[in-house]
């Protein structure tokens, strides 16, 4: 990888701590205690590593994610969670090489391919499984549940 400066160097670490892709502003909010004041310095680092293949855009979210594998021109899948967002990266040679056939019978040079899935993670789905059905929700009684209703939010 390029040498990275140390705004670059934060940034990269910052998206590498996160749970989740994250916002530029989101970003922006974290970097602000190490000298970031502005948006157009955290796309300037995000541009270099993006460019350095330390960082991948996700544009259906419009948000940045630490790349946490080791690769270089291959097709990179995001599976993304509609319910919890939880991002992962997954590669496939197999997928790579198809869709590189594919750009090649129409002489289309490749450059990155990244394709983003839709859906719902492995623990989400655990959760819809297991979740009541609507005929034992509809045995509590509707008194009850506005009555936790005040506690959850205020404990929140
Ligand atoms: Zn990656
Ligand atoms: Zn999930």
């Amino acid at each position: 990888m390029v040498p990275l400066n140390s705004k670059q160097r934060r940034a990269l670490e910052a998206l590498r701590q996160a749970q989740e892709p994250l916002s530029a502003y989101a970003l922006l909010d974290l970097l602000r205690p190490h000298g970031f004041s502005a948006p157009t310095q955290v796309y300037r680092a995000l541009e270099v590593l993006i460019k350095a293949g330390a960082v991948h855009r996700l544009e259906t979210l419009n948000a940045y994610i630490a790349c946490r594998l080791e690769h270089r021109h291959e097709c990179t899948v995001f599976a993304i969670c509609n319910h919890c967002g939880r991002t992962d990266e997954l590669l496939d040679q197999d997928l790579s090489g198809c869709l590189d056939r594919l750009a090649q019978r129409r002489h289309f040079s490749c450059e990155s391919i990244t394709i983003e899935v839709r859906g719902t993670c492995a623990t989400c789905s655990d959760v819809v499984t297991n979740a009541t059905t609507p005929a034992e929700c509809n045995s509590v009684g509707s008194s009850a549940l506005y009555a936790h209703q005040p506690v959850k939010g205020a404990s929140e």
